[in-house]
């Protein structure tokens, strides 16, 4: 029973602390705010309880005292309990206020701190928030209050200081602070910077002065979240502009993902500066209960001479069920196997299982043909793959008089939330099943038209069947996928 209070960081997943994914990694009951990235929200294990409490399509936020009841009482219940809050949970991030029920009620807790945005948005905008020629101190001031109301701010101190000023929750009264600095005898030219979703590959930043800012930002339409900095360190922005220079900042990228774990392709587009949604990946339930059908075909695994595998997860559901249920490995030892594709040969692999048989081409049919060639008389298969897979094996076997059996062994159903596209460039996919679970979350009328990045012919086919305009890389890799998105952003070929 422990709940711990921990940052989020201000937007890119990468700023989250070690202990932070550790906590994340460990909790039984997550309470999460709407600016957490979704990167943060898929590290939450899946037998943990999520709950957002921030606000969400305009659905209102559950009330403060709702959330120090909810805290108290899923740590009163023994869960481990993370309060996953944006930037640091100690900066206006109302973390002092949900300790107090817990110090009242004498519930164990840590506070893990966040990457806050305040400094995050600046060093991402190139500002220093301290330079020893500019600013020797540094000012984070909140121009929202408690109940809507104006904060009590003293603009005479904080000019007279002469320090960086960062003002967060901002964005509605940009004019009033600028207003008020000069009121308090700033020099009108002094640099100012407001940058909005810093740190993420949409962010955008305005340079001016605390003069110019206030019109720079109604022309640009700011909104939040952006924090709003004012000092001589913004004078530096341009010289030290790093993520700004990022090739595909503000592209942004749908990656459609079959499985979980990181993506390579993500990871490396973001690298660039491209703004990546991920939609969620399926999940694979085990259909492995005792007494199921894989029990019975492994209690007569004599009578087999091949064990086929179509997909990683396929491979990860039988060895975890052998393991479980104590099944002694050398028992398959008669047994040869066959895989699809490279993937699925490297799980079995993984095992310490050499693949028998993998056809060049990586589909079914393919697959069952080589298994045809390849078979003697009457040896009997043991297909171990996913429920409702594709009858094109199957039905290749049965024709050519195989005998097998087809044991479902597990369930793929799509992510749950429904995958809003909104205003993405385009959408990516490393394999014909991301395009299938991408089109079952998504209404039909949005994926016409839509740029699809393929990774080759098949994934193609598949993207061209709703009605999606392919681009296939040149070769069949994630680092040849990039480069075809490069084009794409950058020449629009
Ligand atoms: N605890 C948070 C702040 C919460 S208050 C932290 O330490 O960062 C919410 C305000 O934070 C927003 O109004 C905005 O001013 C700022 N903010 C949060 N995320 C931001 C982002 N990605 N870019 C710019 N400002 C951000």
């Amino acid at each position: 029973m422990r709940v711990t209070l921990v940052g989020a960081g201000p937007g890119d997943a990468g700023l989250l602390t070690l202990r932070g994914a550790q906590r994340i990694k460990n909790a039984d009951v997550v309470l999460y705010d709407r600016f957490v990235s979704d990167e943060i929200l898929a590290m939450i294990p899946e037998t943990a309880e999520k709950i957002d409490v921030g606000k969400n399509a305009g659905n209102h936020p559950v009330p403060q005292e709702e959330i120090n009841r909810l805290l108290l009482e899923k740590a009163m219940q023994g869960f481990d309990v993370v309060r996953l809050k944006g930037g640091d949970p100690f900066v206006f991030g109302r973390g002092g206020e949900e300790l107090e029920l817990l110090a009242e009620s004498g519930v164990p807790f840590e506070v893990t701190p966040g990457v806050t945005s305040a400094i995050a948005g600046a060093a991402y905008a190139g500002i220093p928030v301290t330079h020893r020629d500019y600013a020797s101190s540094l000012h984070i001031v909140t121009a929202h209050g408690k109940n809507d109301r104006q904060p009590d701010i003293n603009f005479d101190a904080l000019v007279r200081a002469g320090g960086t000023l960062v003002f967060m929750m901002g964005v509605s009264a940009v004019d009033q602070i600028c207003g008020e600095c000069l009121g308090a005898g700033m020099m009108r030219d002094t640099p100012a910077a407001i940058v909005e979703n810093a740190t993420l590959g949409v962010q955008r930043k305005l340079i001016g002065t605390v003069e110019t800012l206030p019109d720079m930002a109604r022309e640009n339409a700011v909104s939040s979240p952006a924090v709003i900095i004012i000092g001589k360190v913004c004078g530096l922005a341009e010289r030290y502009d790093w993520f700004g220079k990022k090739p595909l900042l503000g592209n942004r990228i749908i990656v459609c993902r079959a499985k979980p774990g990181t993506s390579k392709l993500s990871e490396g587009l973001r690298e660039l500066g491209c703004y990546v949604v991920e939609t969620p990946t399926p999940m694979i339930t085990s259909l492995t209960a005792t007494g199921c059908l894989l029990d019975k075909a492994l209690e007569s695994i004599d009578d087999y001479a091949w064990l086929v595998f179509t997909s990683g997860a396929g491979v990860n559901v039988f060895f975890d069920h052998l393991i479980r249920t104590g099944f002694d490995i050398r028992e398959l030892r008669h047994v040869k196997v066959a895989c699809v594709g490279a993937e699925t040969e490297k799980e079995v692999n993984k095992r310490g299982i050499k693949v028998f048989y993998r056809p060049d081409e990586y589909n079914g049919i393919a697959l069952a043909r080589g298994l045809i060639g390849l078979s003697g008389t009457g040896e009997r298969m043991l297909i171990a793959r996913a429920k409702d897979g594709s009858a094109d094996m199957t039905k290749s076997l049965s024709e050519a008089g195989i005998p097998f059996e087809d044991v479902a062994i597990y369930e793929k159903t799509p992510g749950m939330e429904k995958v809003e596209i909104g205003d993405v460039d385009m959408a990516a996919f490393t394999s014909s099943s991301a395009v299938e679970v991408f089109a079952k979350s998504t209404a039909s009328s949005e994926l016409v038209g839509i740029k699809a990045v393929c990774i080759g012919e098949r994934t193609a086919a598949a993207v061209r069947s709703y009605g999606m305009t392919p681009f296939i890389s040149g070769e069949a890799t994630v680092e040849s996928m990039i480069i075809k998105i490069k084009e794409l952003c950058i020449y629009g070929k």
